[in-house]
């Protein structure tokens, strides 16, 4: 139905008072004197009245009218201020690496600048493509706390480890003369909690992160205190801080507290919205108190369930079984900061260099340039690869090669999928292994993906140390 415009419908609401009032109002004062001049008097007061009480009506109605139009006006304005200033900064987020690997990778084509330079600039590339692949996890998550499709994979969790290996990841980036420390609320050993380590780790890394990124001096400190039936979590800074009507503003998608462009810092501004939306799902919440130009402080709650076993036993070694927390920093590896922010969810210890002539690996990948990177990866390791370029082609070369003795088999493909693949040529050699590897992969598909038959799964892209140790792991002829 179409929606009659507000002046159409005051006018006719103002006529049709008017009508009523001078029908009624005459009947009534004819009713009450044939005086004249009484009437007449009786006329103007009558008039009077009416336009006082229209009068009234105009105002109320019209000031309602004008206070949400003028709202409206406001809010128009500023969420067009927040869109250019959020295409700029995205464009900002996705140009500058992109500049990275293009100007680099150039400057690596068109000569040869000698082998410390060509590392510096490799390593310049690969920060850069990190970036934008923390950028594009970052939205995924947002999309996906967004439909509603993440759930919570509760586990055993040791969390001093987990604060450590989020300190090391950060350390070498913060800035020089910034004090760094953490501490934990529970003796190593006994720090066990019954929670999902992922999301744990990606929210402590994020603001952690955070806390990094914006002090120059003073001190960053970070840990947890156990209240009860809570575990609660600080990442102190005495940083940039955060403005007092921006303090609610930061936890919602893409914003930042400094929203004027030219002024950014790096970041797309869904680190916060992520760490809330995954604490809502950990039935936890998430606060900030901060005092601009004098640091912030950051407190999140979760849910304080002990693990039975005391200490987590997860997939990396656990260095406080027999360790104080004052020897946290010795015989760790350093890891990339992209662990932290959550895109790589298993972590990584050095793999042996692999020598084996007798391993043949069929490669499922329709990316020919990350077929080209794998065999790259493994040119010196004796291992023999074969490419196939969908699903259907690696359950044809499977059938004609019976050497084939691992699949690292891409899970998005045409033709057919890396599922159906899999299910195929299980059908056909039930104990092959059989590895997933994917671009992006939650949680709950990771768990979709082992349930179906996969032995195991290997986020793309992966380092040559990740991929040697998942082939040392399945590989019966290397064991
Ligand atoms: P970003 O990727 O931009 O850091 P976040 O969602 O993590 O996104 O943070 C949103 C904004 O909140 C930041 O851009 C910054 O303005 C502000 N902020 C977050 N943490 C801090 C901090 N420790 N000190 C000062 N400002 C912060």
């Amino acid at each position: 139905m179409k929606r009659i415009l507000f002046e159409y419908k005051f006018t006719a609401l103002y006529l049709l008072l008017g009508l009523l009032w001078i029908v009624f109002s005459d009947r009534m004062i004819n009713s009450m004197t044939e005086d004249h001049t009484i009437l007449t008097r009786l006329q103007t007061y009558k008039g009077w009245f009416y336009v006082l009480v229209s009068g009234g009506f105009f105002f109320y109605y019209l000031r309602s009218h004008l206070v949400r139009l003028r709202d409206a006006e406001k809010k128009a304005v500023e969420s067009d201020r927040l869109k250019s200033a959020f295409l700029q900064n995205i464009s900002h987020e996705i140009r500058t690496p992109m500049n990275g690997i293009i100007g680099f990778a150039t400057l690596l084509e068109n000569e040869d600048p000698g082998d410390e330079l060509r590392k510096e600039y490799l390593g310049i590339i690969t920060n850069s493509s990190n970036r934008l692949l923390e950028l594009v996890n970052q939205i995924l998550d947002i999309s996906m706390l967004e439909t509603g499709t993440v759930n919570v994979h509760p586990r055993e969790t040791g969390i001093n480890r987990l604060l450590l290996e989020v300190y090391e990841q950060m350390l070498p980036h913060v800035k020089p003369g910034v004090e760094f420390r953490y501490t934990a609320g529970l003796e190593s050993g006994r720090d066990g909690l019954v929670t999902d380590e992922y999301k744990l780790r990606q929210i402590v890394g994020n603001l952690v992160h955070n806390a990094v990124k914006f002090t120059s001096e003073g001190s960053i400190e970070f840990g947890y205190t156990i209240q009860k039936d809570k575990a609660i979590f600080f990442v102190n800074d005495t940083g940039l801080g955060i403005p007092q009507e921006k303090l609610t503003e930061i936890f919602k998608y893409f914003r930042k507290a400094e929203d004027v462009p030219g002024k950014f810092h790096e970041g797309a501004g869904l680190g916060l919205a992520i760490c809330k939306g995954n604490l809502q799902l950990m039935n936890g919440w998430i606060s900030v108190k901060s005092e601009q130009g004098k640091g912030a402080r950051f407190t999140f709650e979760i849910p304080y369930t002990p693990s039975e076993k005391g200490a987590s036993r997860t997939n990396v070694p656990s260095l406080f079984e027999s360790t104080s927390p004052d020897k946290f920093l010795t015989g760790f590896p350093p890891k990339a900061f992209r662990d932290a922010t959550g895109s790589q969810q298993q972590t990584s210890k050095p793999a042996k260099e692999i020598f084996t002539d007798d391993l043949t690996i069929l490669v499922a990948e329709d990316e020919i340039m990350n077929y080209r990177y794998m065999s790259e990866l493994l040119k010196d390791t004796g291992i023999r690869l074969l490419h196939a370029a969908n699903g259907e082609e690696a359950v044809e070369i499977f059938k004609k090669r019976p050497d084939i003795g691992m699949i690292l088999m891409d899970i998005r493909m045409p033709v057919m999928n890396g599922f159906e693949a899999m299910k195929r040529i299980r059908g056909l050699k039930p104990d092959l292994p059989i590895i997933a590897q994917s671009a992006y992969i939650s949680a709950d598909d990771r768990k979709k993906t082992l349930d179906a038959g996969f032995n195991e799964i290997i986020n793309k892209p992966f380092l040559r140390e990740e991929l040697l140790e998942v082939i040392e792991v399945h590989s019966p002829k290397i064991l």
